[in-house]
């Protein structure tokens, strides 16, 4: 029988907490030193010995750095937001499939939209393009200016970026998918990547197909494992996210009769976005 810890990463590595900051209300960017050696769009596990272990998306891996960016939204997150420069958590990964990206994109047009904390894996997507030779644009939707996260970063490397808030705070007063339907109608686009609140990447995955543009959404679902045993994240045409997903095109999610409607809790229970 073969050997599954020699194909995947299993079992945690310890890190240290080398840095982090404020990136919004509730949302900070912990940063690692190493690597995981992941693709823009996978994820790992974050282990807090003794409490929990959740997925999280890897918001950077080059450089020797990991960068999360994590939103504090109940007790795993609270607990980490605790921490100090310096206290270890454990790691394991990365898993799941990330986004496409190609060898050779030279004069391609590639539009990424990121909602709330959504937004985090798609700075380290738009460089990869940018390094293959892509023209990138960001779309970052927020609640409102309080909220954006990786505007500066997203201008600094030289993508086109474009902001909507719900109130108008910052950038235009609206939603990512009216800037995307305006982009539309301006360039020529090839390939549209999302992640963020699944109604939005719903509406998103809609546009694109009706328009005949490539499209990959990130879908998130309750994860354990992480690596398809447990069987916890799957969709309800039996997919497990943290294998087939987190990114699957447009057209997959869209035949997931949950996709935009509903999720799984820990014990299975039904959530509606
Ligand atoms: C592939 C993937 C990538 C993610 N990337 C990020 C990220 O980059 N930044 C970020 O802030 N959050 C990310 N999340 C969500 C993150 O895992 C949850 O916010 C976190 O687990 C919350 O734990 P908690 O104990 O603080 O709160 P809880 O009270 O346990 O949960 C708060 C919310 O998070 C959801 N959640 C809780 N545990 C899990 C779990 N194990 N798997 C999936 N959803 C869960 C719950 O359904 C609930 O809606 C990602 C989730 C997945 C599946």
């Amino acid at each position: 029988m073969k050997n599954i810890h020699h194909q995947i990463n299993t079992e945690p590595q310890a890190f240290a907490i080398h840095n982090m900051w404020e990136e919004a209300k509730n949302i900070r960017t912990f940063v690692f030193k190493g690597t995981l050696n992941s693709a823009p769009g996978q994820f790992c596990m974050l282990w807090l010995p003794g409490f929990d272990e959740k997925p999280f998306s890897i918001a950077r891996d080059y450089d020797g750095e990991i960068w999360l960016t994590i939103c504090k939204v109940g007790p795993a997150t609270e607990k980490l937001f605790a921490f100090q420069k310096g206290d270890k958590i454990g790691l394991r990964g990365s898993y799941g499939h990330g986004f496409t990206v190609k060898k050779n994109e030279i004069s391609k047009n590639i539009v990424l939209v990121g909602g709330g904390y959504g937004t985090a894996p798609l700075h380290f997507t738009g460089k990869v393009h940018q390094d293959a030779g892509a023209k990138v644009s960001m779309i970052i939707g927020a609640r409102n200016k309080d909220f954006l996260i990786w505007e500066k970063e997203s201008k600094d490397s030289g993508f086109q970026t474009l902001v909507a808030t719900d109130d108008g705070s910052a950038g235009i007063k609206g939603y990512t998918t009216h800037i995307l339907e305006n982009l539309m109608e301006k360039e020529k686009i090839d390939l549209v990547q999302t992640c963020g609140p699944e109604i939005m990447m719903k509406i998103i995955a809609q546009i694109c197909v009706k328009k005949g543009i490539a499209c990959e959404v990130s879908i998130e679902r309750y994860m354990k494992c992480g690596f398809g045993v447990c069987g916890q994240c799957v969709t309800e045409s039996g997919e497990k996210m943290c294998q087939t997903g987190p990114v699957v095109r447009a057209e997959k999610a869209l035949d997931y009769p949950d996709f935009g409607v509903f999720h799984r809790g820990p014990e299975g229970q039904k959530k509606n976005w």
